[in-house]
């Protein structure tokens, strides 16, 4: 229902500043993401099949299976990924990477930088759930319309979903199921909802070390995972 709930959620446990925003004529609000706003409900208006819709798209990292910005970095130091959740976690040492070619990386145009160069986004609150606690955008929806758990439950309970839903819908999907650990359903074509719903094509080709650390990269047991 685009409440934002989750995006307050996600700013007041992660302590962040309100930004100043300008009220362009929709009901998004800030218009993008930044280095303080790590989670931000997209909105768009369509019309379907001669209907006016309001798709909203709670927009976040995906905690990508292969992390392409995890890749591109290639400093465990800065960007990892967490063995028992899978969540891509970034830190201060960032800065000291070549930041703009880990952002191009990013097939969802996620990471945000500062002004001292520092990169920012969704960090799964690594922090709650290794204390048992489901994220703060999970735990705040009161709609139930995001879930917490175990890779092969949620990707279970998503086809189950999808299943109903596309009762209703026959365009619904699940976005990019296979390569990410944020799983979205979307009862309209992805594209509608806006244009980074889907991976778009990384702009870095996979250089000789990236493929190089895929090869020998350790296989993990995530056990955590949103839709
Ligand atoms: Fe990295 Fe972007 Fe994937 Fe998040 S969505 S893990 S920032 S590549």
């Amino acid at each position: 229902m685009g409440c934002r709930g989750c995006q307050v959620a996600c700013k007041q446990w992660h302590d962040l500043p309100a930004e100043e925003t300008q009220n362009l004529g929709t009901y998004q609000n800030p218009q993008d993401l930044s280095f303080d706003t790590y989670k931000l409900v997209q909105m768009r208006e369509a019309v379907i099949d001669g209907k006016l819709n309001w798709l909203f798209f709670p927009e976040q990292c995906r905690h990508c299976v292969e992390a392409p910005c995890l890749e591109t970095a290639g400093e465990p130091s800065a960007i990892f990924q967490d063995a028992a959740t899978g969540a891509i976690i970034y830190t201060a040492i960032t800065r000291n990477l070549n930041v703009d070619e880990i952002i191009e990386s990013c097939p969802y145009n996620i990471p945000r930088k500062a002004e001292d160069g520092t990169l920012a986004k969704c960090d799964m609150c690594l922090d709650r759930v290794q204390n048992g606690l489901l994220p703060a955008c999970v735990k705040t929806c009161p709609t139930g319309a995001m879930n917490f758990g175990e890779r092969d439950e949620m990707v279970a309970m998503a086809k189950e979903r999808l299943a109903i839903v596309k009762k209703s819908y026959s365009g619904a999907v699940l976005l990019d199921v296979d390569s990410v650990n944020v799983i979205y359903l979307t009862a309209h074509a992805p594209n509608l909802y806006h244009e980074f719903a889907v991976a778009s094509n990384a702009t870095l080709p996979i250089t000789r070390q990236v493929a190089l650390r895929r090869m020998f990269r350790p296989v993990t047991n995530r056990v955590s995972r949103f839709i």
